[in-house]
């Protein structure tokens, strides 16, 4: 058995067969074959070394006289393996006497491998030596696969999948009937994926470090959401004690329904609005179940899973019809504008070109800006859609007060368009802009009088404040929504909604997080949107506080100079609040 901790981002816990996928998303096979087929299956591996061998041999070749014989050499190692007695004496034996298909020899073959050169310590050489033999792999396995097939695509039997990383859209394009589970190699606490495993309810960790290269996926694995450990062939004694607390949570699972009809107000009264973040249309049906009261956040990029092309107007119009209907014409509803570029869905932009910094780059509303004919269809399909429902607009990594005026400047041609065309929309729409970058932050005061409401994305606020990659494990330590100055950010911007009068929300993943509520209640935060299966958790909270109490938290919280002091100050207090519920 072995354990490896990592960062939880989706709670909940699962068991069950690994299909591991490498950095470069190729699944590592597992497959039986019948006794009558073990010859054909050598045939197999004898080709697939013969070609891959030639294939080395002509890169040894063009790389030796590009770059020199030194860099050829590497090849040449290859292809020692490759050709290799014993190695294919070795495949051989696995796939007469174990009766595994060719693809799963190589892979537990060189998994050993690899796993024993891993276990010689932390030499530099030794692992970029099993870098090679991964490398080998890969090419091998080419051989025998033919094509590529997408390994997340048509999976027959449930899977915990171990993967280098996934992205958001293959996140999206899980289906959490076949996936019990993730783990991933890389990832932070707010990347889209994790918001994403929540949104799916699929538990998950990530940033592990590495750890597939040693498996060869015939291994039972354990993904503990909650804790954020991976655990590898468990023990029976493990195994039993996991299956009980997989009962307790199908047991649990509906606990919350309790308090979905209760109204999210304070102790002592003070009414506050609980609304939800979704990502799909057909998450909708969660925010009444949860008990939200609207949607805060509806991230519009996800639009973009599984396509090629640009949603067309009407495509846009009919996902947020079908919000509306769900959610109720009655409830607010907040449409994001899309939030395309750094890791949601770049390489599906028709204008993409590479980034050196693609967080910093030309994402969101920066990119609606130049790409005005995808801005504009999106205005006209949340226009049209606004006469039905109590819809809302936001525009997303506002950075500038020309940015946000250029919005309102696009969105007004847009109603004229409409008004021309003789096209019903709403006119007097609510806009909103995100607090999500420093300078909108700081320029608050200025920014509130060009928009009816704004939301704080702590994710990217405390990224760019911070200037911590929110998806990179190896930073995760310095990503904190309780950094002093991301605090002092957030008081910025309630000073800034106070004096102007207009509504505030918080809507990144902080709001769903219980530890803080009462700092931010005591900060005077009164309007929440959080991913739906944190409401009735959050609402529990709520309901738990008293104003006062929220308020000397938030004053000694705030003359706190460090994020650790803070966090063991919410800590603290915490347990004193709620001795029971302390985790
Ligand atoms: C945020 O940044 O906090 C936010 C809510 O937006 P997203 O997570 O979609 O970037
Ligand atoms: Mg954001």
């Amino acid at each position: 058995m072995e354990l490896y901790r990592g960062i939880p981002v989706s709670p909940g816990v699962a068991i069950g067969p690994a299909l591991i996928l490498d950095a470069a998303g190729m699944r590592i096979p597992q497959r039986r074959i019948t006794p009558q087929m073990t010859e054909e299956e050598i045939l197999r591996i004898h080709q697939a070394l013969a070609v891959a061998s030639a294939q080395t041999r002509e890169t040894q070749q063009s790389i030796s006289d590009r770059l020199g014989k030194h860099y050829g050499a590497i090849f040449a190692a290859h292809r020692l393996l490759l050709e290799d007695t014993s190695f294919i004496a070795e495949l051989e034996s696995l796939i007469r006497h174990e009766t595994v298909s060719a693809e799963t020899a190589v892979s537990r073959v060189i998994r050993d491998y690899v796993k024993t050169l891993e276990s010689l310590g932390s030499d530099q050489s030794l692992a970029l030596r099993a870098a090679d033999l991964v490398d080998v792999e890969k090419r091998i396995q080419q051989e025998l696969h033919g094509e590529t097939i997408d390994p997340l695509k048509n999976l027959e039997d449930p899977v915990i999948i171990l993967a280098n990383d996934l992205s958001p859209s293959e996140t999206a394009s899980l289906d959490s009937k076949k996936v019990f589970a993730f783990a991933t190699e890389h990832g932070g606490k707010t990347s889209h994926s994790a918001i994403l495993a929540n949104a799916l309810q699929i538990p998950a960790v990530v940033g592990i470090g590495p750890v597939i290269n040693s498996l060869n996926g015939s291994e039972i694995v354990i993904v503990d959401g909650t804790q954020g450990l991976l655990i590898i062939n468990p023990d029976s004694p493990t195994i039993q004690r996991y299956r009980s607390i997989l009962r307790e949570q199908q047991h649990h699972a509906y606990r919350w329904i309790e308090h979905r009809d209760l109204l999210a107000q304070t102790r002592d009264g003070v009414r506050v609005e609980l609304f939800a973040n979704i990502e799909f249309p057909q998450e909708s049906s969660q925010v009444t179940i949860r008990g939200a009261e609207g949607v805060g956040l509806y991230r519009t990029e996800f639009l973009y899973v599984g396509r090629t092309c640009d949603p067309t107007e009407e495509e846009h119009y009919q996902a947020y019809m079908s919000v509306i209907r769900e959610v109720g014409n009655d409830r607010p509803i907040v449409i994001r504008t899309l939030d395309l570029g750094a890791d949601k869905f770049p390489h599906m932009l028709r204008t993409y070109t590479p980034e050196k910094n693609p967080a910093l780059g030309l994402r969101s509303v920066r990119f609606c800006l130049r790409n005005l004919p995808i801005f504009r269809t999106q205005l006209r399909a949340i226009l049209r859609a606004a006469l039905h429902g109590k819809v809302q607009m936001m525009f997303p990594m506002i950075s500038t007060l020309l940015e946000i005026r250029q919005c309102k400047m696009i969105l007004a041609e847009v109603c004229e368009d409409l008004h021309e065309e003789g096209i019903p929309f709403k006119k007097d729409i609510r806009i909103g802009t995100m607090i999500e970058v420093p300078s909108a932050a700081i320029m608050a005061d200025h920014l509130a009088r060009e928009v009816d409401f704004f939301s704080i994305g702590t994710n990217d606020l405390v990224q760019y404040t911070l200037a911590t990659d929110r998806t990179n494990e190896m930073v995760a330590n310095l990503f904190s929504a309780t950094d002093p100055s991301v605090l002092y950010l957030i008081e910025l911007v309630v000073q800034a909604v106070k004096k102007h009068q207009i509504e505030l929300t918080i809507c990144g993943e902080m709001s769903g997080e219980p530890l803080y509520i009462p700092l931010l209640l005591g900060m005077g935060i009164r309007r929440f949107s959080a991913t739906p299966a944190k409401i009735p958790e959050v609402k529990k909270i709520i309901r738990l506080l008293d104003i006062p109490t929220t308020e000397q938290i938030a004053q000694t919280a705030l003359r706190l100079e460090t994020a650790r002091d803070i966090t063991s100050f919410l800590n603290r207090q915490w347990r004193q609040l709620f001795p029971d519920q302390v985790d």
